[in-house]
């Protein structure tokens, strides 16, 4: 299998490469020549898998020969081995034809571990094989850095850099990236906004003499093993609904950096029979207003309570306008320089009607989201944390005509105590893993938003 860059002007990758590369060498993002179709029978067989098994079918499928299965076992088994649930994404009913996906029971207690602990897997592996040390760089709105610091702190032969907005996110993703104590692990604070923290990225990137010199590599959802490794769990929420009518089954992805709800759309296209993604927003509603109006643009990154998802620039929309616009990469670099240049672009009605046939779309406001963690824990005794809220309250607007909606939830409440606790107005219990970190000392640099910097660091620690 071969990876093609959205924008058409880097050469073809293999699995390794893009795993390694993240970002293309472009400024594109990598996307498969194919996407492989499953039949019903496939399917069906693979009903009865174990997570772990599930997950090595699907990833062989794009992974080529970069490993064996013997070896894909292996880092699958060993990637969630620390979940502390044993389905690892278990799926419990919420109201009539309205399921709740948990996909927070991996160490971090975001559905960022799913992918990051089976790519951190990945690295150790083919970085051993080939006697190679990189570096690795990411920008995160919370959760994907905790589950970064996480997965790599132990791996030898990386070197890992986390760069979050500085009092953007919650206390406990702060402490869970800020506490590990590892050598190999930098963390900076960035005086702005996520998406000046992935804009620094996305600019390291651009730098080909510092890629090389320091073998750049990144693990935001722009790196496509990301996308691939969260595709599993949408089987798994499959196999788990007992008695569906086919296609008439919609997932609700709460949405910032498009990355979960594209590994959905993938599914679809794999043969999962999945009648619409329905994409659910915060106040930043790019995603929400593009899908109604084909209209992308950026406006200022509000803060709200649902930090995870304050995103404007939603990176993998790219690789959905690839597909839409049938793999013509002309196209998708002229329609980025505009978003660079100006700040937006339009779609036609032609690829508006493409979209609308895969997606539907809602935002939710801070009120509204408070007063959903209040009412389900009222009706079923069910905490939700605000980014689930927003999933699970958008799902609600399309329930109706005997569909069935899974909500994904993208995770623990306890890792946003505070708003929860103010939603709730009561105190709500901590999992033991984040009661122990509070204790511990910080370490984390406050800098400029400036890649330069960055960089610097970076040459420093070679
Ligand atoms: C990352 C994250 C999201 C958004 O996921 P994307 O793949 O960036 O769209 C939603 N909720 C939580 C809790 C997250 O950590």
């Amino acid at each position: 299998m071969l990876y093609h860059s959205t924008r058409g002007l880097d050469q073809p990758k293999n699995f390794s490469e893009v795993l390694h590369s993240g970002l293309a060498g472009d400024g594109g993002l990598f996307v498969p020549e194919f996407i492989p179709k499953l039949n019903k029978e496939t399917i069906n067989q693979w009903k009865n898998l174990s997570y772990e098994k599930l997950a090595v079918e699907i990833i062989s499928l794009f992974s080529g020969d970069c490993f064996t299965k013997s070896e894909l076992t292996e880092i699958v088994y060993e990637s969630y081995s620390g979940f502390h649930h044993k389905v690892k994404s278990p799926l419990i009913k919420l109201e009539n034809n309205h399921y709740f996906l948990e996909l927070f029971h991996g160490p971090t207690l975001a559905f960022k571990d799913f992918a990051m602990q089976v790519i951190a897997k990945m690295f150790a592996k083919s970085l051993r094989k080939k006697n190679l040390n990189i570096n690795i760089i990411t920008a995160t709105s919370g959760d994907t850095g905790s589950a970064a610091v996480e997965a790599f702190k132990s791996v030898s032969n990386v070197n890992l850099y986390v760069l979050y907005p500085h009092e953007r996110i919650s206390q406990i993703q702060r402490k869970q990236m800020t506490t590990s104590n590892a050598k190999n692990v930098k963390v900076f604070a960035v005086q702005g906004t996520f998406d000046d923290c992935q804009s620094i990225v996305k600019g390291l990137f651009a730098n080909k003499a510092l890629v090389s010199d320091v073998n750049l590599s990144g693990v935001n959802s722009i790196n496509w093993v990301r996308i691939l490794v969260q595709i599993i769990y949408y089987f798994s929420a499959f196999y788990q609904l007992k008695d569906l009518s086919e296609e008439k089954l919609s997932f609700c992805v709460p949405t910032g950096n498009f990355g979960d709800a594209y590994a959905g759309y993938i599914a679809k296209k794999m043969g999962l029979p999945i009648k619409k993604i329905i994409v659910a927003t915060n106040k930043n509603d790019i995603l929400d207003r593009v899908f109604k109006t084909g209209v992308y643009k950026c406006n200022k990154v509000s803060k709200t309570v649902s930090p995870s998802m304050d995103i404007q620039v939603a990176s993998n929309f790219e690789r959905l306008l690839f597909d839409l616009f049938n793999g013509d990469a002309s196209e998708v670099k002229k329609l980025m320089n505009n978003l660079s240049d100006k700040g937006g672009f339009s779609l036609d009605k032609k690829i508006l009607s493409l979209m609308e046939k895969e997606f539907v779309s809602g935002a939710v406001t801070d009120e509204d989201t408070l007063a959903t963690i209040n009412k389900f824990y009222s009706k079923r005794d069910i905490i939700l944390c605000p980014h689930s809220a927003i999933g699970v309250r958008v799902a609600q607007k399309f329930l109706g005509a005997g569909d069935t909606i899974v909500s994904l939830g993208t995770a623990h409440p306890a890792k946003f105590k505070e708003t929860v606790e103010s939603a709730l107005n009561m105190s709500i219990s901590m999992p033991s893993v984040l009661k122990d970190i509070m204790k511990k000392q910080e370490s984390v640099e406050v800098i400029l938003p400036s890649k330069d910097l960055v960089a610097e660091e970076i040459r420093k620690n070679i």
